[in-house]
């Protein structure tokens, strides 16, 4: 809409949009007002806007990806999850185990990643384990075993559901729904994490190109749900020194392409503790918005993701390495 279009000319481009059958996104700038056209082939409807006053230009979104396009909306988006904003200038620690094995060592993890400055408690309770002997996750219990973490530390959650019929559980623990690397192409799951009503974090598949990561992300968004984090955790390629290989090409140009904020996960994508704070560093240098970081009270213990999984020292070390980037790059960490 044109700088000085009225909230009147506003409402009739809206209106008239609906009339055809197509849905609208708003989204309000410093600048002026967007009102995104959704719908398939929803350019060829210009001409019905020709009558129409206060419409700066019809443009047309080239991209597949409409709503998490940066062409839709130019300003980066920043989740606010209860007051942690993820997407802005400070840069967002989620920490914690990769399950939730039990309340002690999960109670242990949190309240030391928090004394350090993560702002957000990781840990599965539902486990996209690649093979179906491997430990599953405790289900609800682990749940509330987060939420007690929650309660007793501050730091926010976030955890993972794994099929769409989870997701109101889940949703009832957790502030932010993960969606892990192996679904982030089911879009039955996408759909329902996008009508929970909470922040999604939607990693990127393993063997998926940004294109179609954004299309997952649209999924989420479609449904109303603006609260969309992507998070980059490594991809298949022909290197098997690692689990995966971290793709930093990735964060620069997710958020050339996007509104989104993104963070990334050195853990899944090493698969090698060793390399996670090597890995965090880089990632933040290169622009992401956040880290999401396996730690462990003892790692050659865990039930799962051990062997990337950074013990409190080597969290520790990682926390201080970070606060001197960020503070060679004029940042602050949240
Ligand atoms: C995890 O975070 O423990 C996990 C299973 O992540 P991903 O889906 O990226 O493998
Ligand atoms: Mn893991």
């Amino acid at each position: 809409m044109a700088h000085q279009a009225t909230q009147a000319e506003i409402d009739a481009v809206v209106d008239r949009v609906h009339e055809i059958g197509l849905k609208t996104e708003i989204s309000k700038g410093e600048e002026r007002t967007l009102v995104g056209v959704i719908g398939g082939n929803a350019y060829a409807y210009k001409e019905a806007f020709s009558h129409l006053g206060g419409i700066h230009e019809i443009i047309p979104i080239t991209k597949p990806f409409k709503l998490a396009s940066r062409e839709f909306r130019p300003l980066d988006t920043v989740v606010d999850v209860g007051g942690i904003r993820i997407g802005g200038d400070e840069v967002v620690m989620m920490a914690g185990p990769c399950s939730v094995e039990g309340e002690e060592m999960l109670l242990d993890t949190a309240r030391h990643v928090a004394a350090q400055g993560a702002k957000v408690l990781r840990g599965g309770a539902f486990k996209p384990r690649t093979s179906p002997y491997s430990f599953q996750g405790l289900g609800e219990s682990g749940l509330k075993m987060m939420a007690t973490a929650r309660d007793e530390t501050g730091l926010k959650v976030v955890t993972e559901v794994v099929s769409p019929g989870d997701v109101e559980l889940v949703a009832k623990y957790a502030d932010i729904l993960q969606l892990g690397t192996r679904n982030m192409q089911n879009y039955a799951l996408l759909q329902e994490a996008g009508r929970s009503g909470k922040p999604v974090l939607l990693k990127r598949g393993m063997s998926s190109t940004i294109e179609e990561w954004l299309l997952a992300a649209e999924y989420v968004l479609s449904q109303g749900n603006r609260d969309v984090i992507l998070c980059e955790r490594g991809i298949r390629t022909f290197e098997t020194a690692t689990r995966f290989t971290l793709d930093l090409n990735a964060i620069p140009l997710a958020r050339e392409l996007s509104h989104l904020p993104i963070i990334v996960d050195p853990s899944q994508a090493t698969g090698k503790w060793s390399l996670v704070r090597p890995m965090a560093l880089a990632a933040v240098a290169a622009g992401a918005h956040g880290l999401i970081v396996e730690v462990h009270p003892t790692p050659n213990q865990a039930l799962s993701d051990g062997a990337q999984s950074l013990d409190f020292e080597s969290f520790d070390r990682l926390m201080q390495d970070l606060r001197r980037l960020l503070g060679s790059l004029a940042k602050q960490l949240a």
